[in-house]
């Protein structure tokens, strides 16, 4: 489903922040990327997303090779990868529900298809009833997932977090983490990146270990 074959990353001319990464995430799976502050864990998901390109190295993202993928490919690997960044992005002047709606817009699903499909997604993360609210009436768990429906409403086959439950109590990150579980049961190839081990301990199987300089692939095994 992913692969990285001596995968080299800098921005400009700095030094490598990634540095020949090899891995294979298989389908289905569900893989925490753990390290600390500034190693590199947002940019190994950014390459997956295909929000970076790498410096060096062959990255295969659902049979496609993204390192050789023209921009205009891109769109079809936002449809196969949805991506929730640290800063969520969500448009702050249209409702939970709009939001949710956009990306079926942009690929040109049919109305009422889009509409079926949107509260769907909405649904699925336990938003039902919240659609007319504007994001900012939202909790910060609740705009979090709000983000998690609009990366899922398009059925992406992976769906990658970065950082998701930074700033929400306990009981929110493991409301996120349930969220993130259930769409891994029904087969969505799951990588989340996080500070917080011991709530990631319990729901992934394999760690993706970056420290600086150094990679580790742990699995069955926790950071
Ligand atoms: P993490 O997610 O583990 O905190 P990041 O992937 O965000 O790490 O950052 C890794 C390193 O790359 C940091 O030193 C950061 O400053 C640097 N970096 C990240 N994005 C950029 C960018 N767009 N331009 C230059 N340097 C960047
Ligand atoms: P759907 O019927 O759900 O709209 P498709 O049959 O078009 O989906 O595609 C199935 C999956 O493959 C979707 O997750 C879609 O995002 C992805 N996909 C389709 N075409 C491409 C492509 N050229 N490159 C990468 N992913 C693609």
């Amino acid at each position: 489903m992913i692969e990285f074959q001596h995968v080299f990353k800098s921005y400009g001319r700095s030094r490598n922040i990634l540095a020949d990464i090899n891995f294979r995430i298989e389908a289905g799976e569900f893989v925490f990327v753990s390290g600390p502050s500034g190693a590199g864990k947002s940019t190994l998901l950014k390459l997956i997303g295909g929000l970076e390109p790498p410096s060096r190295g062959s990255i295969t993202v659902n049979k496609n090779r993204i390192d050789k993928m023209p921009g205009r490919a891109r769109p079809y690997l936002r449809r196969a990868v949805g991506v929730i960044l640290q800063d969520t992005h969500l448009l702050f002047d249209r409702s939970a529900f709009e939001n949710v709606l956009l990306p079926l817009t942009v690929v040109g699903l049919e109305r009422s298809q889009a509409i079926t499909r949107a509260r769907a997604a909405l649904d699925k993360v336990g938003l039902a009833g919240k659609e007319d609210l504007n994001p900012v009436e939202m909790s910060g768990g609740e705009q979090q997932r709000l983000a998690i429906a609009r990366a899922i409403v398009n059925r992406p086959a992976i769906l990658i977090a970065d950082e998701p439950t930074a700033n929400l109590d306990h009981e929110s990150a493991r409301r996120i983490m349930d969220v993130f579980r259930d769409f891994n049961r029904v087969g969505v190839t799951t990588l989340i990146a996080s500070h917080d081990t011991s709530l990631m301990a319990t729901y992934a199987s394999r760690t993706l270990q970056i420290l600086p300089g150094r990679f580790t692939d742990l699995r069955g095994v926790q950071a």
